[in-house]
C-alpha cells in the first residue's frame, strides 16, 4: 500500500476506553481532522431503524447500507474545536445515535461484511480526497484494517468497571435514565460482541502503542497520547 500524504493517527479500543476525548483532543493539539468512524456504524443502524430494515439480516443490511452510501447519504463534517458530525440525508443526527440501543444495533450492523466495505471505502475516502494535514481516526479497526499503514497507532484500554463507569456518567450527563449495571452489561456485551466477530475484529494492531487509563484520569489520558503522537510523528518527519 502507498504512504499516505495525509498523516493518519488510528486509535482503536474497545467502549468507554475514552477515546472520543482523546482522539478529539490530540486532533485538536495537532490541528488534525476528527475521524470518529463509530458514528459512522451508528447512523448506518440508525436509518435501518427508521427504514424498518432488520439489522440482524445481512442481505438486507448490506443493500441498505451500499445504497446510503452511494446517495452520499452519510455526510461527515468536521464541526469547530475538531469535532466530527454526520448527516443522514443532509439531516444532523445528533444525539440521536448516542442511546445505548443504537450503540448495541450498531455492533450488530458491524459484524456484516457488506456493511463494514462500504464504511471502509467512505473511511478512506475521506482521508484520501481531505485537504486535512492529519486525520485522528477514531474506532475498532483502523490499526489492522482501515489504515494498517497509519503513522501512528494507539490501543487504548481500560478495566471494564472503569469504562462502564465512564460510560454511565456521559450517558447521565446527556439526561439518559439508565443504571449503572445496565451499562455495564451493555459495555461487556458489546465488547464480546466486537471482539468475538469473524470480520475486523477489535483487536490491537501488533504495532499499536498499548495505553491503559485505568487508575488514570482522562487529562492524564490526554497528555500522554499527545506526547506519544508528538515523537512518533517527528521521527516519521526525520527518516
Ligand atoms: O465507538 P462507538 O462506541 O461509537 O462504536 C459503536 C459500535 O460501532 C462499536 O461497538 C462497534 O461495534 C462498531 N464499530 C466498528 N468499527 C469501527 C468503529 C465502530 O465495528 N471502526
Amino acid at each position: 500500500m502507498q504512504r499516505q500524504t495525509t498523516a493518519v493517527v488510528a486509535m482503536d479500543g474497545p467502549a468507554g476506553a475514552g477515546k472520543s476525548t482523546v482522539a478529539r483532543r490530540v486532533a485538536q493539539a495537532f490541528g488534525f481532522t476528527l475521524l470518529d468512524t463509530g458514528a459512522l456504524y451508528r447512523t448506518v443502524a440508525l436509518a435501518a431503524r427508521r427504514a424498518g430494515v432488520t439489522l440482524s439480516d445481512g442481505e438486507a443490511m448490506t443493500r441498505f447500507a451500499e445504497q446510503l452510501v452511494a446517495r452520499n447519504g452519510l455526510e461527515i463534517e468536521p464541526t469547530e474545536a475538531s469535532g466530527m458530525r454526520v448527516r443522514l440525508d443532509g439531516e444532523e443526527v445528533g444525539q440521536a445515535i448516542r442511546t445505548p440501543e443504537i450503540s448495541m444495533g450498531a455492533s450488530q450492523v458491524s459484524a456484516i461484511p457488506g456493511v463494514r466495505s462500504a464504511l471502509l471505502a467512505l473511511q478512506r475516502d475521506f482521508v484520501r480526497l481531505g485537504r486535512a494535514r492529519g486525520v485522528v481516526c477514531e474506532g475498532r479497526d483502523i490499526g489492522t484494517v482501515v489504515f494498517p499503514n497509519a503513522d501512528v497507532k494507539l490501543f487504548l484500554t481500560a478495566s471494564v468497571d472503569v469504562r462502564a463507569e465512564r460510560r454511565y456518567r456521559e450517558l447521565a450527563d446527556e439526561g439518559a435514565s439508565v443504571s449503572l449495571e445496565a451499562t455495564r452489561q451493555e459495555v461487556i456485551q458489546r465488547d464480546a460482541q466486537d471482539e468475538g466477530r469473524a470480520i475486523a475484529p477489535l483487536r490491537r494492531a501488533d504495532d499499536a502503542i498499548l495505553v491503559d487509563s485505568t487508575g488514570l484520569d482522562l487529562e492524564g489520558v490526554v497528555d500522554k497520547a499527545v506526547d506519544l503522537v508528538r515523537a512518533r510523528l517527528a521521527a516519521e518527519a526525520a527518516r
